[in-house]
């Protein structure tokens, strides 16, 4: 097997000094985080990077901070530490689940969210869709500037984004809303999702879907929003096979990605199933 070439890491004592190396470094630096990613680089045949600076130490990437109106999570902040501290908020269940259930164990304590969006090659991330379906915004860092954006727009410009910058935050506003995660391992635990369906809804007071916010994550290269199956729910209420037969009749917009464990066109035909299953945990 090749062995990774040399390179150095520096192990950034604040956010300043992250931002600083990454500045000086340009386009032969990255950021490493959990290194869950990064460490399987040579099994998939990808360069590594020269410099490696290392923002796992930086106190302010790990807080977690829970307003009334949006709840902050640093970029470092891990899958498990995530999902143990958003596990009492019942309008967060979908980030909790993915956070909570994606890779195993182990992984799972060295993982980032800020890792998990910023991975351009990963379409598996579990919290990706989830924080779609939330509306969540990201904070960009950089040595001069801070910029705050969509996730979704962040998702069209991570693969270009310019040397120095950095996730910084993710910032998830607060809503009275049903939220649930649906993902399909192939096997069990420790496998990616061969496709995953996560939901946020708002009901009306006659019990009718008000606001639907669906994503759809390992079907396609990124994930996204699935705006009409949002708008065919609108105006009913929750009902799991009645949602099944509208994703059946609107599944055909995707294209389904080849890979290794699962051809495309699977990943497309188990998505009613997914929303099906995904519905009927939100109205129980
Ligand atoms: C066997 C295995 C199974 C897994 N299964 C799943 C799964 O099912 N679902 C799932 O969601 N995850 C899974 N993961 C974990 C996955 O690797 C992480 O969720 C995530 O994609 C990487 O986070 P990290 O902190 O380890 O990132 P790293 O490996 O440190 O970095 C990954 C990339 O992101 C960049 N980066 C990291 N942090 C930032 C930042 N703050 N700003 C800008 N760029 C940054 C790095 O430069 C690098 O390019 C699995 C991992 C393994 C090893």
């Amino acid at each position: 097997m090749d062995t990774p070439i040399s390179g150095s890491v520096y192990v950034a004592p604040s956010l300043s000094t992250a931002l600083d190396a990454l500045h000086e470094g340009g386009s032969a630096a990255a950021p490493f985080a959990g290194g869950t990613w990064i460490m399987r680089a040579p099994i998939r045949h990808e360069q590594l990077k020269s410099r490696y600076v290392a923002i796992g130490k930086i106190p302010e990437l790990h807080t977690i901070k829970v307003d009334a109106d949006a709840v902050e999570i640093g970029a470092a902040v891990t899958h498990a530490a995530l999902a143990t501290a958003l596990a009492e908020l019942g309008e967060f269940d979908v980030l909790t689940a993915a956070a909570g259930h994606s890779a195993n164990p182990a992984i799972r304590t060295m993982a980032t969210i800020g890792g998990n969006l910023a991975t351009t090659a990963f379409a598996a991330a579990d919290c990706v869709p989830a924080l779609l379906c939330l509306d969540a915004e990201v904070e960009i860092a950089s040595r001069d500037d801070r910029e705050r954006t969509s996730l979704e727009q962040f998702l069209t410009m991570r693969s270009t984004l310019a040397p120095g910058r950095l996730l910084h935050r993710i910032i998830v506003p607060r809503r009275d809303r049903k939220t649930v995660h649906a993902r399909l391992p192939l096997r069990r635990a420790g496998d990616y999702p061969t496709a995953i369906v996560s939901l946020a809804m708002i009901l009306d007071d006659a019990g009718l879907v008000e606001t639907a916010r669906i994503a759809v994550g390992s079907v396609e290269p990124v994930a996204r929003r699935w705006g009409r199956l949002e708008t065919a729910l609108i105006g009913h209420p929750l009902n799991a096979a009645k949602a099944a037969e509208a994703a059946a009749e609107l599944a055909d917009e995707f294209a389904g990605r080849d890979a290794a464990d699962v051809p495309g066109w699977y990943r497309v035909r188990v998505l009613p199933g997914l929303v099906r299953r995904a519905v009927a945990a939100l109205g129980s």
